[in-house]
């Protein structure tokens, strides 16, 4: 694995965000909404997180469409394509 200076490299990498499928704007922004289910737990007297029952929503802030093909991991975990081509080149 080579090692680059983290500065240097942010520097020369030029990284776009992708774009939304919909109305093709770039996604500078991402709504990611997360709804939970809370299970009462007899024993403790509190609610627990439900282990299966959750969703997670992740939508374009100019058209509202759900983002799940550009974000299969969730907007946090997204590597972009660049990124990705430099692991691969690292390895
Ligand atoms: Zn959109």
């Amino acid at each position: 694995m080579q090692q680059q200076e983290p500065g240097l490299r942010v520097y020369q990498m030029k990284e776009i965000p992708p774009k939304c499928p919909s109305c093709e704007d770039p996604l500078f922004e991402v709504l990611e909404n997360e709804y939970k289910t809370y299970v009462f737990d007899p024993a403790s007297g509190t609610y627990k997180d439900h282990e299966w029952k959750g969703d997670i929503e992740i939508r374009c802030p100019n058209c509202n469409a759900t983002l799940w093909d550009v974000f299969p991991d969730g907007a946090c975990n997204y590597v972009s394509e660049d990124e990705k081509k430099a692991d691969e080149v690292n390895e």
